[in-house]
């Protein structure tokens, strides 16, 4: 991915004014830190168990969204097509889907390749608008916002862990994170120290200044999930998200997911080929060639493998 392409994705995310404004401030923030040796946010008090206590009423809680219409569906897709275009060749990635997803649930997507979980994934994210159909996101229309009040609802409601990452690639691990805070957190000092805690949790403490290239692909990945968790939403969503991890990581990455959707009560959707991630969900959307072949509820963990 470009430069060029990471910059329009967060175009679309962010107003661009206000990123460089953050960049700024980040900047100053490095300067004062340097003056003013490392030191009183070591982070020491935050090395527990993240699904202790005060993971729920402390930091990360904080600035927590409020899901304005309880017991309605969080996420509502009715009678969605994708067609994508080219010249003059038309391919309907998604061909009529019809999904409800609500607060609390663990959804796994499981499909094959090209059955179309990225274009499903970028819908319920509310990155794309579909061709036809309606997606609802908290009850509204999504085709009825603009592009400020999306970019607004979509910041407030949603954390994306990408395949693609989309870090910037000249802002080192710690900046990344910050970086979505820097548009809600007045506090800095605040922001930094969760920012702090949430790359302690993914295990990158030692690499808080390391730029994305100077990291692996793993651990790029886990940078993107603690940045995905900087602005508490209530949404998680994430595209293949043991994709480009060794087995041990994946794994503890599905712990940490579990443990937010168990302790926090934050609703999970991952797109996924990865059969092993289905005995994390509460339900499971089998897709195929663009269409929903079967949906299974199923109870978590309870599982063959697991005994
Ligand atoms: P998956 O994530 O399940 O592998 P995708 O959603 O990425 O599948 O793609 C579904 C289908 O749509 C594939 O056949 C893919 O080639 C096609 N497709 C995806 N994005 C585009 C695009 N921008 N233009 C044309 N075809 C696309
Ligand atoms: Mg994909």
């Amino acid at each position: 991915m470009t430069l060029t392409e990471i910059l329009d994705t967060f175009k679309t995310k962010f107003n661009p004014a206000k990123i460089i404004n953050s960049l700024e401030r980040t900047a100053d923030l490095y300067d004062e830190s340097s003056n003013n040796s490392e030191g009183n946010y070591s982070g020491e008090d935050l090395r527990n168990n993240p699904y202790s206590n005060s993971f729920g009423d402390s930091i990360i809680t904080s600035k927590g969204m409020e899901i304005s219409h309880k017991g309605e569906p969080l996420l509502k897709l009715t009678d969605v097509w994708k067609i994508y275009r080219m010249g003059e060749v038309e391919f309907a990635a998604l061909k009529g889907i019809n999904l409800e997803i609500y607060e609390g649930e663990f959804l796994v997507v499981l499909g094959p390749s090209g059955s179309g979980k990225s274009t499903l994934m970028n819908l319920l994210g509310c990155l794309d608008i579909p061709s036809k159909g309606t997606v609802f996101l908290d009850m509204k229309d999504i085709a009825g916002l603009d592009e400020s009040e999306l970019a607004r609802i979509r910041g407030q409601m949603i954390g994306f862990i990408f395949q693609s990452f989309n870090l910037i690639p000249t802002l080192n691990t710690q900046e990344n994170v910050l970086l979505p805070m820097e548009f809600q957190e007045e506090n800095v000092g605040k922001a930094r120290k969760k920012a702090d805690y949430l790359l302690d949790i993914v295990g990158l403490s030692e690499k808080k200044q390391n730029l994305p290239s100077q990291l692996s692909g793993g651990q790029r990945q886990r940078v993107a999930i603690a940045r995905s968790l900087a602005v508490h939403p209530p949404i998680i969503l994430a595209d293949e998200p043991t994709g480009n991890l060794d087995s041990k990581t994946g794994e503890y990455i599905l712990k940490f997911l579990d443990g937010l959707h168990e302790k926090e009560g934050k609703t999970i959707i991952i797109v996924t080929h990865d059969l092993s991630i289905v005995k994390h969900a509460t339900r499971i959307v089998y897709l195929k060639d663009g269409e929903v072949e079967k949906i299974e509820k199923r109870k978590k963990n309870e599982s063959e493998e697991d005994k």
